[in-house]
């Protein structure tokens, strides 16, 4: 059974090709800078490595070349000879709590939401739209973002403002990153040889945008991102939390207006405002050399999850595991280190040696830990893939 993953942006198309039969990736690949004059297409597969740049004007042509791709590459005849597609997308409200296949309803339902996530579902329904037209008879699935933090409950989802803005504006917080968090707390369920219903997992995203989740015997209670993604932790350039005060001091003192201030929060924030870069290997190669911003942009970055693991503690009524995970939980010992200082009050005892086991996933806890500290490499395109077999395979059997 083959299906072909997409996670369609404003300007890119990243794919994955997956043969189910073996729960394994045969092949993936990018392309960039759709409707500039340079497209970059890249492919990786068990054939090896092609590169090629091209004129693509947009997502009708980007998907044609993922298929001639993927076909020079020996892994797949075209898009019609495909079991099923799913894609992600970011934002389903309050409408979707878990995948779907795809039709005329939802595809007006994701239309619908566009206001709650104006660059993000628009990108999605283009790569939606264009297999639709390119093979209407392939099963399409669609997989939310949002839809695992669905089931929070009332006490963490919604702000304290006039409830009539939740009522009439959808004014709420819904989350993110909703795969990958639960991907992992699966896969620590697993590590931990434990059934997901009888754990109390913290998961920690931490990528160049990142999120916490308190996950409660397999149901997230609370998420750090909110309405959108620039509530919470502090990422590569937004802010996270801050108080709201700061933006109507911003707006008086400096006239910025709302998009400025928009600017600034999304893109000139976080890591990048304190030290003026956003990748975090970079900053941890100019805290190394002592730069002094670098080290102040660590301290602060480890501070505000460090918060958040004890405020879900005390959502859980106590935590069994917490899981590292996206670029910067997956690779750095460093930071993974210096979040967990102090812990022990909870439980968390750290190992003097990390130990990475065979399948990738690194346990850092103590003997004595009551508490597992694990870093579990995220597979959002995987949990996808799988999330549309089970789509699929009910379709089949019904
Ligand atoms: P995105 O949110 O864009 O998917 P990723 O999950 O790929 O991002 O994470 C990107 C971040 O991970 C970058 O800040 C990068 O510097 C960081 N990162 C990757 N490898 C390491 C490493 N070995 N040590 C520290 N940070 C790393």
């Amino acid at each position: 059974m083959k299906i072909l993953v997409l996670n369609s942006g404003s300007s890119s198309i990243k794919f994955q090709l997956f043969e189910m039969t073996e729960r394994r990736s045969i092949a993936s690949g990018i392309i960039e800078n759709i409707g500039d004059g340079t497209a970059k297409a890249k492919i990786y597969s068990d054939h090896g490595a092609t590169q090629e740049t091209a004129v693509i004007r947009n997502h009708q042509e980007g998907m044609a070349v993922i298929e001639r791709l993927l076909n020079q590459s020996g892994v797949l005849q075209d898009i019609g000879s495909l079991d099923a597609v799913g894609h992600r997308v970011v934002h389903g409200g309050e409408t979707f709590r878990e995948p779907v296949i795809i039709d005329d309803e939802v595809i007006s339902a994701i239309n619908d939401l566009i206001p709650l996530a104006p660059l993000h579902n628009p990108a999605n329904l283009e790569g939606i739209i264009t297999v639709l037209q390119k093979a209407p008879q392939t099963v399409q699935v669609a997989v939310f973002d949002t839809a695992f933090h669905q089931n929070m409950p009332p006490s963490s989802y919604l702000y304290a403002l006039p409830y009539e803005l939740y009522e009439k504006y959808r004014v709420r917080r819904y989350g993110f990153h909703g795969t990958s968090h639960y991907f992992v707390a699966k896969k620590a369920a697993e590590c931990l040889d434990r059934p997901l219903e009888q754990l109390r997992i913290i998961t920690l995203h931490l990528g160049n945008g990142s999120s916490a989740a308190a996950i409660k015997y397999g149901v997230c209670i609370d998420t750090s991102m909110g309405m959108t993604p620039l509530e919470g932790l502090v990422m590569g350039t937004r802010s996270g939390d801050v108080d709201p005060g700061v933006l109507f001091y911003l707006a008086r003192q400096m006239n910025l207006s709302i998009d400025e201030i928009d600017t600034l929060l999304n893109k000139e924030s976080g890591l990048k405002g304190i030290c003026g870069v956003n990748d975090m290997r970079t900053i941890m190669q100019l805290a190394d050399k002592g730069d002094e911003r670098a080290l102040l942009a660590l301290e602060i970055f480890c501070y505000r999850i460090k918060k958040y693991i004890g405020a879900y503690s005390a959502s859980l009524g106590g935590a069994d595991a917490v899981v590292f995970t996206g670029g910067i939980g997956e690779n750095s010992a460093f930071i993974r280190a210096k979040v967990c200082e102090g812990l022990e009050y909870m439980g968390i005892e750290i190992a003097s040696e990390e130990c990475r086991r065979q399948d990738g996933i690194v346990t850092l806890h103590s003997r004595d830990s009551r508490v597992n500290v694990l870093a579990i490499p995220t597979d959002e395109e995987l949990e996808i893939a799988l999330q549309t077999q089970q789509l699929l395979q009910k379709k089949i059997a019904t």
